[in-house]
């Protein structure tokens, strides 16, 4: 190919500072390095992470960056000593990687990966090394993959393969929100056939926790959101209840005990807010229920009063649904053409990268659930 072995030049949406709108920009991308592919991002869909990066986070050192985290596309050149890809190949990039060697990568408790990039600029939401350019200043690549750039590198450790059939558009969804919120009912909660559960905040996280809880059988999927246009979505992926907090009085902890004979048995935070997280804990029956924090920030501290602990329930949390990247994502690429999972379902909105910033507003003014961005 023409680009092989060669800077690209190529369009991305750069936010040169926090809390201001994203700039379509050329930028240079640099040849993959040793033991990295370079990417051409064909969809991205806009997650939250990347709204909490750029209005809610705002890390003084972490601008110029590219966001975008929830690409997929196909290998356009590999660097020395990847074996593992080759130009043509369909691929999903990965927040977190699997090097398939550390301590963390050989437990199967866990996909928190020590070589991957989040281990020392966790602040900063992305790492300190980047192979993108604009206009002779370095920008930064947003959790190692920046996928609002038609072309990027990351290493191999951070890429899964896909089926070739997979349709780049859709199943971009997994390489976050869908992965996230699905894992984190199925693998860290443990939802369990007959249970009862609450899912707070229906965004796509939310969503797709609400189908991992109806796809593990739980019986009883409680659908707690402050906007009631998210309601009916979530019925479509198995919600039985739902609840808007502005509806009550009362703490929504009590709300849910009083529905549920003493509380749930899993809820799973998908919104971001350590308010909720504490409801939702609190939400669950003493004994065995288990609480996961799946929505980001790292603004404030959690708090509960101990006793809420002391009575046996298990605060816990799940980044990428707990999913190994490179094993897990094939898989759920694989369910979806097998039509085990949904995706589909999740997208409302379909524009080009030039509108990344229409995608923005809709997100912040709840208006979508998914929006897929096109790079071509
Ligand atoms: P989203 O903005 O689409 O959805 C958030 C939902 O929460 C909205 O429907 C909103 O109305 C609702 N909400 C807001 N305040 C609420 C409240 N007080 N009570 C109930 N509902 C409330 O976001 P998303 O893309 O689905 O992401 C959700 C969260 O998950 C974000 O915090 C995001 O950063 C996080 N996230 C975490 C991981 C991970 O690996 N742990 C991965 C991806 C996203
Ligand atoms: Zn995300």
């Amino acid at each position: 190919m023409a680009t092989v072995g060669k800077v690209i030049k190529c369009k991305a949406a750069v936010a040169w500072e926090a809390n201001k709108p994203l700039v379509i920009e050329e930028i240079e991308v640099d040849v993959p390095h040793a033991n990295e592919i370079r990417i051409k991002i064909i969809a991205t869909g806009v997650c939250h992470t990347d709204l909490y990066h750029l209005f809610e986070g705002k890390h003084k050192d972490g601008f110029p960056v590219v966001l975008g985290h929830e690409g997929a596309g196909i290998v356009e050149s590999v660097g020395p000593g990847v074996t593992e890809f080759q130009p043509g190949d369909k691929v999903i990039p990965l927040f977190i990687s699997q090097c398939g060697e550390c301590r963390f990568c050989q437990s199967p408790k866990t996909n928190q990966c020590v070589k991957g990039w989040a281990n020392d600029s966790h602040d900063v939401m992305s790492p300190k090394e980047t192979r993108f350019t604009c206009k002779g200043q370095k920008v930064l690549q947003f959790l190692g993959t920046s996928t609002f750039s038609q072309y990027t590198v990351v290493n191999q450790i951070a890429v899964a393969k896909i089926d070739p059939s997979a349709p780049l558009d859709t199943v971009c969804l997994l390489g976050c929100g869908v992965c996230t919120g699905f894992g984190a009912a199925v693998n860290t909660a443990k939802v369990e056939p007959g249970s009862t559960c609450a899912v707070f905040g229906l965004g796509a996280v939310g969503l797709a926790a609400v189908m991992g809880c109806h796809s593990a059988g739980a019986k009883r999927i409680i659908a707690v959101d402050l906007n009631p246009d998210k309601f009916e979505k979530a019925k479509v992926f198995g919600a039985t209840d739902f609840v808007n907090p502005n509806d009550h009085s009362e703490p929504i902890s009590q709300v849910l005990s009083e529905m549920t004979n003493g509380g749930v048995d899993f809820s799973l935070e998908c919104v971001g807010n350590v308010g909720v997280m504490r409801n939702a804990l609190e939400s669950c029956v003493k004994g065995w229920g288990v609480s996961v924090l799946v929505g980001w920030t790292d603004l404030h501290d959690v708090a509960t009063r101990p006793i809420q602990l002391i009575a046996g329930r298990t605060w816990t949390g799940s980044l990428f649904g707990g999913f190994k990247g490179k094993d897990g994502v094939p898989k759920m690429v694989k369910a979806y053409l097998d039509k085990k999972v949904k995706l589909d379902e999740f997208i409302t909105h379909r524009m080009p990268l030039e509108s990344v910033n229409d995608s923005i507003d809709l997100m912040k003014n709840g208006k979508c659930i998914r929006t897929v961005l096109s790079l071509e």
